[in-house]
């Protein structure tokens, strides 16, 4: 199950835009970055229709083609279909970037994982292991360990020549943006970890640019990225973890609230339950959900579906297994977590009216098992007939959804400005 970026590279991400250009050089910068959007944005073509697309002058145009071809990010491409206009058909330019990297790493509460893509959308780089989060308590462990995947990952990237612009770090939980601070994250334990720093720390100085995003955001960027393509501008991301969060894109921009924490639905009390949940209430949505709820619905501790040391896909994979063998209390917890999880959701399509709400993590994996139950909840729940357009659909970047939309933001700042990107390594 591959990507959707159809090789126009990233679409439209829901990220600010630059800062308006002020002097010279940052007109160039700014006009750079023009011009590689509208690339990326509305496909391959040529210079005549660039100048035509953004109202710069042509002479403009091609000098800053012919920087953004120096610097490896745009290739001549084919020539353009004649579009009913006098003259010879111009040569088109398009997206290059394979030499071009973001990373996106993810420590979860069962793993640790990284993922590189190129500008084109390739995943350049990957590498997931077990990793019980909670259990090594002390955040240093942990780091290290992120740190290491990192590591090895902008090596093996550079040694082929390639470039890292930048690296995103996802966790679960509230995250403060300006001081790359994990400020509470139940699930793993942490609570006002300076997360950033001390990657940074560890990475050393020729460490690309680096950032801090909660993973729920982070999924719902990257499916906003495939989402786009066909006109989505609403859509809500539900990831499927041991917590549940979810990542809100309304009318194309990603909703963060005033501190950042918009999303934070695992803790709502939506669903009868008195289970207590690592943030100390009882009865949270997350714990009739999440995967401690699917564990303990499907099977008793001591079975090896519990296991942090195996690693997860490889866990749910057996589950799958028994579910689809017809094993009557891995098909209960299933119908339990449908039951648990269409309450939520259409309490989310009441006040959000998303076009799409894209099911992550075990929730994808399990798809089959849920989506028709709780789909049929959800309308019936739902005020506005029809779900009020809502539809719900699985992700198809399984578990690496976070990971994916890390390496996605890394990417965009390419996209803000080009001349970072042409100038690092
Ligand atoms: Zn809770």
């Amino acid at each position: 199950m591959g990507s959707a970026l159809d090789g126009t590279g990233v679409r439209r991400l829901a990220m600010a835009g630059p800062a308006v250009a002020r002097d010279r050089s940052s007109s160039r910068r700014a006009n750079l970055g023009l011009v590689l959007r509208l690339l990326r944005d509305e496909g391959p073509r040529s210079r005549a229709r660039i100048a035509d697309d953004t109202g710069l002058p042509k002479a403009t145009v091609s000098n800053l083609t012919a920087e953004l071809l120096d610097g490896g990010l745009i290739r001549e491409g084919e020539a353009e279909r004649d579009r009913g206009t006098v003259g010879r058909p111009g040569q088109a330019v398009e997206i290059d970037g394979t030499g071009v990297h973001g990373i996106g790493a993810e420590i979860n509460v069962d793993y640790v994982s990284v993922l590189g893509l190129n500008l084109t959308g390739e995943v350049t780089a990957e590498e997931r292991i077990p990793f019980d989060v909670r259990a090594a308590g002390r955040p240093d462990t942990v780091l290290d360990t992120t740190a290491r995947l990192i590591t090895r990952s902008i090596d093996r990237l550079r040694r082929a020549g390639g470039r890292v612009v930048g690296v995103t770090l996802a966790t679960p939980g509230t995250i403060d943006l300006r001081t790359g601070t994990v400020s509470y994250a139940p699930n793993i334990g942490w609570s006002d970890v300076p997360a950033l720093d001390g990657l940074r720390e560890r990475l050393g100085p020729a460490a690309p640019d680096l950032h801090l995003e909660n993973d729920a955001k982070l999924g719902a960027l990257a499916e906003y990225v495939q989402a786009s393509a066909a006109n989505v501008r609403d859509l809500v991301y539900v990831t499927g973890q041991t917590g549940v969060g979810v990542g809100i894109i309304a009318g194309g921009q990603l909703l963060r609230g005033v501190g950042g924490y918009a999303g934070e639905v695992g803790h709502l009390q939506l669903v009868p339950s008195r289970q207590l949940c690592p943030c100390g209430r009882r009865g949270c949505w997350e714990t009739t959900i999440g995967r401690g709820a699917l564990l303990r619905y499907a099977a008793d501790r001591g079975d090896m579906v519990w296991d942090p040391m195996v690693d997860l896909e490889r866990r749910l994979t057996e589950l799958r297994t028994r579910a689809s063998a017809g094993d009557p209390r891995t098909l209960d917890a299933l119908r339990r977590i449908a039951d648990n999880l269409a309450p939520g959701l259409a309490l989310l399509a009441d006040i959000l009216n998303p076009r799409l709400i894209v099911l992550g993590g075990h929730f994808a994996f399990f798809g089959e098992y849920l989506i028709d139950s709780v789909t049929a909840q959800v309308r019936e729940r739902v005020m506005a007939p029809n779900a009020g357009g809502c539809e719900i659909v699985l992700s198809d970047i399984g578990l690496t959804g976070t990971a994916r939309g890390g390496a996605l933001l890394a990417l965009d700042a390419v996209y803000q400005d080009p001349v970072r990107a042409m100038s690092r390594g």
